[in-house]
């Protein structure tokens, strides 16, 4: 693992789930069920879990998504899923929290916006409604700033204020301002109704990713409760994962959140647990924490002129995630585990002995010949079609051999 200084924070229990301190950084992901379908948002908190979010929230927006958390919650204990679900509330929080209190208890925590929560109002009173509902029920909240929901009598002050000022800031920079100023004043109004300092996380979400460390190392530096970061709205495909990927590893190398999510954007009938993936390969790439063993493979070239190559990483890559759940039961470290899946003898010995197990393909798809390594020495070579087999099969045996007896 990276030895990487994080910043003190202080330790929120979500449901069972530490997020700040020494803990390790806890991956949270989100439904996009209606919830008040409660088959449907049971089985995709379901996969979410199963593909290894710690938290997972639920937008409650309505009265029946309201009356559907309690019942989602007994679902998912019913199946022994315990993880914790957090309710998602802008403009109505307030009202739902209070007309349902089995909603408010059956909530690991809120995320309160508190850009929207008064909106149109002059005082807070829904805002200390929402953080009263966390005092009676002994909950966390999220504080979440978004920009695309900024506070507007906020901004509209500091922009005032910024205007009067001998040294004026430019207006973005008087925004990113505003959205750390929000967070921190929000959470101290928090605190002076009564809500524990422990009992507070906070986020402060931009689109842009330079933005986005500009406010977390901001917020970083003016507070000690836990952060939760993203980046909002990152997109789809490519461009939703590689800025998601700039913009944590930047500041998780920093030491800066203790929770993330990958706001990505999937395709129509796309696999929402794509961003749980996502938040692990970024903390497993950074060594933070490790989810499953890692390929390394090669991207192939004109020397792997078939797609024999390519299927065959595939399938071992896929071979082991699908082992995960049963090896993380059965062995200790072995998500740790190096395997070398590579395209030819240029680099693929090399590759291969740096892992714990290795195999590249010198050959073709109507002879396959493929070396295998093990702890950085030549065991056998492979031939015909039960290649990937005869692999897995080794991969199996290697697992047993070493992680087994921890
Ligand atoms: Fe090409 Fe071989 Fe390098 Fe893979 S290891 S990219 S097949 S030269």
């Amino acid at each position: 693992m990276a030895i990487i200084a994080r910043r003190k924070s202080v330790v929120v229990n979500i449901g069972g789930v530490k997020v700040g301190g020494s803990n390790p950084v806890v991956v949270q992901s989100m439904t996009n069920t209606d919830t008040a379908d409660v088959t449907g948002t049971v089985n995709q908190v379901m996969a979410l879990a199963n593909a290894g979010s710690e938290l997972v929230r639920v937008t409650v927006n309505t009265e029946e998504a309201a009356k559907a958390v309690p019942r989602i919650v007994d679902t998912l204990n019913l199946f022994g899923m315990k993880v914790p679900i957090i309710g998602d509330f802008h403009y109505n929080g307030h009202i739902l929290l209070k007309k349902y209190p089995e909603c408010a208890k059956a909530l690991s925590k809120y995320r309160i916006n508190p850009g929207n929560v008064n909106i149109g109002r002059k005082t807070d009173d829904n805002y200390r409604t929402m953080i009263e509902c966390a005092m009676e029920y002994g909950k966390p909240v999220r504080i979440g700033v978004n920009w695309g929901s900024l506070d507007g009598t906020l901004l509209t002050r500091m922009m005032d204020e910024n205007a009067k000022s001998a040294t004026p800031l430019n207006a973005a920079d008087v925004t990113k301002r505003a959205i750390v100023v929000s967070a921190i004043e929000s959470a101290a109004m928090a605190e002076s109704y009564g809500l524990p300092h422990d009992k507070i996380i906070l986020s402060a979400k931009v689109s842009a990713v330079q933005d986005l460390i500009d406010v977390y190392r901001m917020l970083a530096a003016e507070c000690d409760l836990p952060l939760h970061l993203g980046l909002t709205e990152a997109g789809m495909g490519a461009k939703g994962i590689v800025a998601t990927t700039a913009a944590l590893s930047i500041l998780l190398q920093e030491g800066i959140g203790d929770t993330i999510r990958a706001s990505l954007t999937p395709l129509p009938n796309g696999d929402r647990t794509e961003e749980v993936l996502v938040s692990q390969q970024i903390l497993q790439s950074l060594g933070i924490r490790s989810f499953t063993p890692q390929v390394t493979a090669c991207p192939g070239c004109g020397r792997t002129t078939s797609t024999f190559f390519q299927e065959l990483a595939d399938q071992i890559q896929t071979y082991l995630r699908e082992q995960m759940p049963l090896w993380k039961e059965k062995y200790t470290g072995v998500e740790e585990m190096k395997v070398a899946v590579m395209g030819c003898i240029v680099n693929g010995p090399g590759e291969s002995k740096h892992a714990n197990i290795g195999i590249s393909l010198p050959g073709t798809a109507e002879d396959p010949k493929a070396p295998v390594y093990v702890d950085g020495k030549l065991v056998t070579t492979l031939k015909g079609d039960g290649i990937v087999d005869d692999f897995t099969g080794m991969v199996n045996q290697y697992v047993e051999r070493t992680y087994g007896a921890n």
